[in-house]
């Protein structure tokens, strides 16, 4: 087995048991170290890339150390199914077959930013990542690793689903993580000081959420979920609404829904729109204000109650400017998605 290091190293990172960013990103900085400790040059320079985003990194991570559940690591530790490629059946699944040798992966690397010929490449994908990590930029070593994580996400919509793997797949998959990694660097959605805001301070989770609604029942909704300055997860929805502040109230129950899911019991969540902070915030239940939202109302309210961890403020608009974006993606592309920048919310892969 060419495994140094498993899957268990992801989770128990503290001692309560609970999830923290900080704990999983210094973990993964150390294991970073680990694994580079035999090549320093080339390991250095992976290591010196601390900017390509935690998510990618991680899966880097697992590709190189055999902890993906690839067909043939699982035949093989367990005798559960069969060692052949998901999807070309041609030769047993590993990690360098996976990322670069399978027929699909080969058209996916043709086709994509970094035109690779990997029939020229190493067995190992060790040996590919000190192979190209020498002549890689930063930016490339990113779209590098979000090409195979692309691959991957076709592999596995095929053998977890059944979906027939393509190259369009591929490219939807490779826009996704260019777009979650745009948004984690150009994420800065902490809130502001002197910002005008109904309720207290801010608690450990932070949940910037929008509606965008035009004069129809058009309506995307966005929300993205922030430990500190680090970006957790973020989600897009579109929907149907009769008015702008139903809108809004199910931008922020779709929020609420998502981050109860998750268990997170200490999380404030931001709305730009004051009437929807206020009135779900009383200790009494909302007062209608606009018949249209009334049932999103009842609804906020009662997460509120049931949640006494969590609070709603109001914050201005310039402050919400990435939630407003999702929002708007939501309803001019009619997108519905879910993206984490950590796979490891509450076990989530
Ligand atoms: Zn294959």
């Amino acid at each position: 087995m060419e495994s140094k290091g498993s899957d268990r190293l992801m989770f128990n990172l503290s001692a309560d048991g609970k999830f923290s960013v900080k704990k999983a990103y210094k973990h993964l900085n150390e294991s970073w170290r680990y694994v580079t400790g035999n090549q320093p040059s080339v390991w250095k320079k992976i290591w010196k890339f601390g900017s390509i985003q935690p998510r990618l990194r991680l899966f880097m991570w697992k590709l190189v150390n055999g902890a993906l559940p690839l067909a043939k690591t699982i035949f093989y530790r367990t005798g559960y199914g069969v060692p052949s490629c998901a999807l070309c059946s041609q030769d047993d699944e590993d990690a360098i077959h996976m990322g670069f040798k399978c027929p699909f992966a080969r058209a996916c690397w043709l086709a994509s930013d970094i035109p690779l010929r990997t029939e020229q490449l190493p067995n190992t994908v060790r040996e590919v990542l000190t192979q190209v990590l020498q002549w890689m930029s930063e930016e490339q070593w990113s779209m590098f690793a979000s090409i195979i994580w692309a691959i991957w996400r076709c592999r596995n919509a095929k053998a977890y689903q059944g979906q027939q793997q393509s190259i369009s797949l591929f490219f939807k998959y490779v826009s996704l993580i260019n777009r979650e990694t745009m948004l984690v660097n150009s994420c800065t959605g902490t809130v502001p000081g002197g910002v005008t805001m109904v309720g207290e301070a801010t608690k450990r989770w932070v949940c910037f959420t929008d509606a965008s609604w035009v004069n129809s029942w058009d309506t995307g909704t966005g929300f993205f979920l922030q430990e500190g300055e680090q970006l957790l997860a973020y989600g897009i929805q579109y929907t149907s609404s009769s008015c702008p502040l139903q809108a809004e109230a199910k931008a922020l129950a779709t929020a609420m829904a998502f981050v109860q899911q998750r268990g997170l019991h200490d999380c404030t969540f931001c709305t730009d729109n004051l009437v929807l902070a206020k009135e779900v915030s009383k200790i009494q239940p909302p007062i209608i204000v606009d018949w249209r939202a009334a049932k999103e109302f009842f609804l906020i309210w009662e997460f509120l109650q049931k949640n006494r961890g969590w609070n709603c403020i109001y914050i201005s608009r310039s402050h919400n400017e990435m939630a407003d974006r999702l929002a708007g993606l939501g309803r001019r592309e009619k997108m519905d998605l879910v993206g984490f920048t950590y796979p490891i919310i509450n076990g989530i892969c």
